[in-house]
Protein backbone atom coordinates (compact mmCIF):
# COMPACT_ATOMS: atom_id res chain seq x y z
CA UNK A 1 0.00 0.00 0.00
CA UNK A 2 1.39 3.22 -1.16
CA UNK A 3 1.93 6.40 1.10
CA UNK A 4 -1.04 8.08 -0.20
CA UNK A 5 -3.67 5.39 -0.25
CA UNK A 6 -2.74 4.27 3.19
CA UNK A 7 -3.23 8.21 4.64
CA UNK A 8 -6.51 8.21 2.93
CA UNK A 9 -7.50 4.75 4.65
CA UNK A 10 -6.75 6.56 7.99
CA UNK A 11 -8.81 9.53 6.74
CA UNK A 12 -11.50 7.33 6.07
CA UNK A 13 -10.97 5.81 9.38
CA UNK A 14 -11.24 8.95 11.02
CA UNK A 15 -14.25 10.31 9.37
CA UNK A 16 -16.09 7.13 10.28
CA UNK A 17 -15.35 7.34 13.54
CA UNK A 18 -16.15 11.25 14.21
CA UNK A 19 -19.66 10.20 12.03
CA UNK A 20 -20.58 6.95 13.92
CA UNK A 21 -19.52 9.31 17.31
CA UNK A 22 -23.33 10.51 18.10
CA UNK A 23 -24.57 7.45 18.00
CA UNK A 24 -22.31 5.84 20.41
CA UNK A 25 -22.69 8.82 22.74
CA UNK A 26 -26.66 8.71 22.27
CA UNK A 27 -26.93 5.80 25.20
CA UNK A 28 -30.65 6.58 26.30
CA UNK A 29 -33.67 8.65 24.87
CA UNK A 30 -34.77 11.66 26.49
CA UNK A 31 -37.13 11.85 28.85
CA UNK A 32 -39.32 14.48 30.16
CA UNK A 33 -41.42 13.91 33.46
CA UNK A 34 -44.07 15.72 34.88
CA UNK A 35 -44.89 16.26 38.71
CA UNK A 36 -47.28 18.56 40.17
CA UNK A 37 -45.13 21.72 40.52
CA UNK A 38 -42.20 20.60 37.79
CA UNK A 39 -41.20 18.79 35.14
CA UNK A 40 -37.83 17.38 34.87
CA UNK A 41 -36.27 17.04 31.59
CA UNK A 42 -33.28 14.24 31.71
CA UNK A 43 -30.60 14.60 29.01
CA UNK A 44 -28.45 11.60 28.17
CA UNK A 45 -24.05 12.64 28.72
CA UNK A 46 -21.25 10.63 27.65
CA UNK A 47 -21.53 7.38 27.94
CA UNK A 48 -23.73 6.96 30.77
CA UNK A 49 -24.07 10.51 32.44
CA UNK A 50 -27.55 11.99 33.01
CA UNK A 51 -27.82 15.87 32.93
CA UNK A 52 -30.89 17.63 34.21
CA UNK A 53 -32.91 20.50 33.37
CA UNK A 54 -35.69 21.09 36.51
CA UNK A 55 -38.23 23.48 35.22
CA UNK A 56 -40.68 25.37 37.66
CA UNK A 57 -44.26 25.11 35.79
CA UNK A 58 -45.31 28.61 37.58
CA UNK A 59 -42.29 30.63 36.54
CA UNK A 60 -40.85 28.62 33.13
CA UNK A 61 -37.23 29.44 35.35
CA UNK A 62 -34.99 26.33 35.28
CA UNK A 63 -31.71 24.90 36.51
CA UNK A 64 -29.92 22.15 35.44
CA UNK A 65 -27.70 19.50 37.16
CA UNK A 66 -24.63 18.70 36.00
CA UNK A 67 -24.26 20.15 32.73
CA UNK A 68 -21.18 18.51 31.49
CA UNK A 69 -22.09 18.80 27.85
CA UNK A 70 -23.31 22.27 27.57
CA UNK A 71 -24.49 22.30 24.17
CA UNK A 72 -27.30 19.62 24.30
CA UNK A 73 -28.12 21.54 27.57
CA UNK A 74 -28.27 24.98 25.26
CA UNK A 75 -30.96 23.04 22.99
CA UNK A 76 -32.76 21.57 25.65
CA UNK A 77 -33.10 25.00 27.01
CA UNK A 78 -34.56 26.23 23.57
CA UNK A 79 -37.02 23.54 22.92
CA UNK A 80 -38.59 23.86 26.28
CA UNK A 81 -38.27 27.77 26.24
CA UNK A 82 -36.96 28.06 29.76
CA UNK A 83 -34.92 30.74 31.21
CA UNK A 84 -32.02 29.57 33.02
CA UNK A 85 -31.41 30.63 36.25
CA UNK A 86 -28.66 28.28 38.48
CA UNK A 87 -26.52 25.66 38.06
CA UNK A 88 -26.44 22.72 40.95
CA UNK A 89 -23.55 20.80 40.59
CA UNK A 90 -23.51 17.64 42.94
CA UNK A 91 -19.67 17.00 42.82
CA UNK A 92 -16.63 18.16 41.09
CA UNK A 93 -15.95 15.15 39.12
CA UNK A 94 -15.06 16.24 35.67
CA UNK A 95 -18.16 14.17 33.93
CA UNK A 96 -20.40 16.28 36.42
CA UNK A 97 -18.96 19.50 36.97
CA UNK A 98 -16.50 19.60 33.54
CA UNK A 99 -18.95 21.44 31.48
CA UNK A 100 -19.65 25.05 33.91
CA UNK A 101 -17.21 27.23 32.66
CA UNK A 102 -17.75 26.42 28.83
CA UNK A 103 -21.89 26.95 29.68
CA UNK A 104 -21.31 29.69 31.88
CA UNK A 105 -19.09 31.56 28.57
CA UNK A 106 -21.82 30.04 26.50
CA UNK A 107 -25.26 31.81 28.28
CA UNK A 108 -23.91 34.50 30.50
CA UNK A 109 -23.00 34.71 33.96
CA UNK A 110 -25.24 32.65 36.38
CA UNK A 111 -25.49 30.93 39.95
CA UNK A 112 -23.23 27.88 40.15
CA UNK A 113 -24.04 26.10 43.31
CA UNK A 114 -22.26 23.24 44.97
CA UNK A 115 -20.46 22.03 47.95
CA UNK A 116 -16.97 21.31 46.59
CA UNK A 117 -13.92 24.64 45.95
CA UNK A 118 -12.66 22.17 43.27
CA UNK A 119 -16.00 22.83 41.09
CA UNK A 120 -15.72 25.16 38.42
CA UNK A 121 -17.46 28.45 37.81
CA UNK A 122 -18.55 28.21 41.29
CA UNK A 123 -20.47 31.35 42.58
CA UNK A 124 -22.38 29.37 45.72
CA UNK A 125 -20.67 27.01 47.85
CA UNK A 126 -23.09 25.94 49.94
CA UNK A 127 -23.32 23.02 52.76
CA UNK A 128 -26.33 20.76 54.73
CA UNK A 129 -29.73 22.63 54.77
CA UNK A 130 -28.86 25.48 52.93
CA UNK A 131 -31.75 26.12 51.02
CA UNK A 132 -32.51 28.32 47.51
CA UNK A 133 -35.38 29.18 45.00
CA UNK A 134 -35.77 28.19 41.50
CA UNK A 135 -38.81 29.91 40.79
CA UNK A 136 -41.57 29.06 43.03
CA UNK A 137 -39.61 25.62 43.77
CA UNK A 138 -37.52 25.05 46.76
CA UNK A 139 -33.98 23.44 46.39
CA UNK A 140 -32.76 22.16 49.64
CA UNK A 141 -28.87 21.43 49.74
CA UNK A 142 -28.09 18.04 51.55
CA UNK A 143 -24.70 17.24 52.58
CA UNK A 144 -23.71 13.85 51.30
CA UNK A 145 -19.83 13.45 51.31
CA UNK A 146 -18.46 9.91 51.05
CA UNK A 147 -17.95 9.34 46.92
CA UNK A 148 -16.31 12.85 47.34
CA UNK A 149 -15.75 15.27 50.15
CA UNK A 150 -17.90 18.07 49.34
CA UNK A 151 -21.20 15.68 47.35
CA UNK A 152 -24.25 17.32 47.62
CA UNK A 153 -27.93 16.21 46.92
CA UNK A 154 -30.76 18.46 46.00
CA UNK A 155 -33.85 17.67 47.28
CA UNK A 156 -36.73 19.70 45.23
CA UNK A 157 -40.07 20.40 46.38
CA UNK A 158 -43.17 22.97 44.83
CA UNK A 159 -45.70 25.00 46.48
CA UNK A 160 -48.52 21.75 46.75
CA UNK A 161 -45.73 20.20 48.54
CA UNK A 162 -46.66 17.10 46.68
CA UNK A 163 -44.22 14.66 44.49
CA UNK A 164 -40.97 16.29 45.19
CA UNK A 165 -37.50 15.07 43.52
CA UNK A 166 -34.27 14.08 44.65
CA UNK A 167 -31.36 14.73 42.20
CA UNK A 168 -28.27 12.23 43.77
CA UNK A 169 -25.23 12.50 41.36
CA UNK A 170 -22.95 9.88 42.14
CA UNK A 171 -24.19 9.49 46.00
CA UNK A 172 -27.20 7.22 45.23
CA UNK A 173 -28.09 5.12 42.35
CA UNK A 174 -30.71 3.15 41.41
CA UNK A 175 -30.22 -0.20 43.32
CA UNK A 176 -26.32 0.72 43.74
CA UNK A 177 -24.44 3.75 45.48
CA UNK A 178 -21.05 5.59 44.49
CA UNK A 179 -17.74 4.32 45.16
CA UNK A 180 -16.06 5.69 48.35
CA UNK A 181 -13.42 7.67 46.90
CA UNK A 182 -12.98 10.20 49.46
CA UNK A 183 -14.86 9.11 52.14
CA UNK A 184 -16.18 6.06 54.74
CA UNK A 185 -18.68 3.34 55.03
CA UNK A 186 -19.98 5.26 58.13
CA UNK A 187 -20.43 8.41 55.75
CA UNK A 188 -22.45 6.61 53.12
CA UNK A 189 -24.77 5.27 55.78
CA UNK A 190 -24.94 8.73 57.26
CA UNK A 191 -25.82 9.54 53.48
CA UNK A 192 -28.03 6.53 52.59
CA UNK A 193 -29.70 5.67 55.39
CA UNK A 194 -30.11 8.61 57.86
CA UNK A 195 -30.64 11.39 55.29
CA UNK A 196 -32.17 9.93 51.42
CA UNK A 197 -34.19 7.25 53.37
CA UNK A 198 -35.88 9.68 55.23
CA UNK A 199 -36.65 11.34 52.30
CA UNK A 200 -41.00 11.24 51.76
CA UNK A 201 -41.22 8.05 49.80
CA UNK A 202 -43.02 9.08 46.88
CA UNK A 203 -39.81 11.18 46.26
CA UNK A 204 -38.54 10.39 42.73
CA UNK A 205 -34.75 9.98 42.73
CA UNK A 206 -32.80 11.60 39.68
CA UNK A 207 -28.99 10.22 40.03
CA UNK A 208 -25.89 10.66 37.78
CA UNK A 209 -25.51 7.23 35.80
CA UNK A 210 -26.69 4.82 33.96
CA UNK A 211 -25.94 1.91 35.96
CA UNK A 212 -28.90 0.28 37.27
CA UNK A 213 -28.99 -3.54 34.89
CA UNK A 214 -24.81 -3.99 36.31
CA UNK A 215 -26.28 -2.79 39.65
CA UNK A 216 -29.41 -4.80 39.56
CA UNK A 217 -26.87 -7.93 38.75
CA UNK A 218 -24.68 -7.57 42.06
CA UNK A 219 -28.19 -6.69 44.33
CA UNK A 220 -29.24 -10.68 43.43
CA UNK A 221 -26.32 -11.96 44.35
CA UNK A 222 -27.30 -10.24 48.02
CA UNK A 223 -31.34 -10.93 47.90
CA UNK A 224 -31.76 -13.20 45.56
CA UNK A 225 -35.08 -14.06 46.60
CA UNK A 226 -36.44 -10.06 46.93
CA UNK A 227 -39.59 -10.20 44.25
CA UNK A 228 -39.35 -7.03 44.04
CA UNK A 229 -36.02 -6.95 42.80
CA UNK A 230 -36.16 -9.02 40.76
CA UNK A 231 -39.50 -7.36 38.99
CA UNK A 232 -37.87 -3.94 38.66
CA UNK A 233 -34.59 -6.01 37.38
CA UNK A 234 -36.37 -7.88 34.41
CA UNK A 235 -38.44 -4.17 34.03
CA UNK A 236 -34.62 -2.83 33.79
CA UNK A 237 -32.93 -5.37 31.50
CA UNK A 238 -36.20 -4.36 29.34
CA UNK A 239 -35.85 -0.45 29.19
CA UNK A 240 -32.42 -0.88 28.32
CA UNK A 241 -32.74 -3.09 25.69
CA UNK A 242 -35.05 -0.09 23.63
CA UNK A 243 -32.59 2.28 25.09
CA UNK A 244 -34.90 3.71 27.23
CA UNK A 245 -33.79 5.37 31.26
CA UNK A 246 -34.40 3.47 33.77
CA UNK A 247 -34.41 6.77 35.74
CA UNK A 248 -36.78 8.02 37.76
CA UNK A 249 -37.06 5.72 40.84
CA UNK A 250 -38.19 6.44 44.20
CA UNK A 251 -36.90 6.59 47.48
CA UNK A 252 -39.57 4.00 48.77
CA UNK A 253 -38.58 1.80 45.28
CA UNK A 254 -34.72 2.51 46.59
CA UNK A 255 -35.72 1.10 50.02
CA UNK A 256 -37.26 -1.59 48.79
CA UNK A 257 -34.48 -3.42 46.59
CA UNK A 258 -31.32 -1.29 46.77
CA UNK A 259 -29.21 -3.40 49.46
CA UNK A 260 -27.13 -0.34 49.81
CA UNK A 261 -30.16 1.35 51.64
CA UNK A 262 -31.16 -2.12 53.03
CA UNK A 263 -28.05 -2.49 55.23
CA UNK A 264 -30.45 -2.95 58.65
CA UNK A 265 -32.38 -5.86 56.94
CA UNK A 266 -31.69 -9.42 58.20
CA UNK A 267 -31.00 -10.69 54.30
CA UNK A 268 -28.26 -8.39 53.48
CA UNK A 269 -26.72 -8.65 57.15
CA UNK A 270 -26.87 -12.52 56.65
CA UNK A 271 -25.39 -12.05 53.08
CA UNK A 272 -22.35 -10.12 54.67
CA UNK A 273 -21.93 -12.16 57.63
CA UNK A 274 -21.88 -8.49 59.41
CA UNK A 275 -24.66 -6.67 61.76
CA UNK A 276 -23.36 -3.65 62.40
CA UNK A 277 -24.67 -1.59 59.72
CA UNK A 278 -21.68 0.46 58.79
CA UNK A 279 -19.43 -2.92 58.84
CA UNK A 280 -22.44 -4.28 56.11
CA UNK A 281 -22.18 -0.99 53.72
CA UNK A 282 -18.44 -1.69 54.21
CA UNK A 283 -18.31 -5.34 53.08
CA UNK A 284 -21.16 -4.37 50.53
CA UNK A 285 -19.17 -1.67 48.74
CA UNK A 286 -16.01 -4.03 48.86
CA UNK A 287 -18.43 -6.65 46.89
CA UNK A 288 -19.30 -4.46 44.78
CA UNK A 289 -15.78 -3.17 43.87
CA UNK A 290 -15.01 -6.64 42.87
CA UNK A 291 -18.41 -7.82 41.03
CA UNK A 292 -18.03 -8.74 37.38
CA UNK A 293 -21.16 -8.50 36.16
CA UNK A 294 -21.97 -11.46 33.36
ZN1 LIG B 1 -18.31 10.92 40.50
Amino acid sequence: MNVCKTAFTRLTAVLLHVKSTPLRYCHSSQLLTRHKDMRVKLLPALEDNYMYLLIDEDTKQCAVVDPVEPAKVQAALKEENVQLTTVLTTHHHWDHAGGNEKLIEAVGSKVVVGGDERIGALTRKVSHGDELKIGSLNVKCLYTPCHTSGHICYFVTGPSGSQPAVFTGDTLFVAGCGKFFEGTPGQMYTALVEILATLPPETKVYCGHEYTVSNFKFAATVEPNNSELTARMDLAQKQRNNKEPTIPSTIGDELSFNPFMRVREASVQQHTGQSDPVKVMGALRSAKDNFKAR
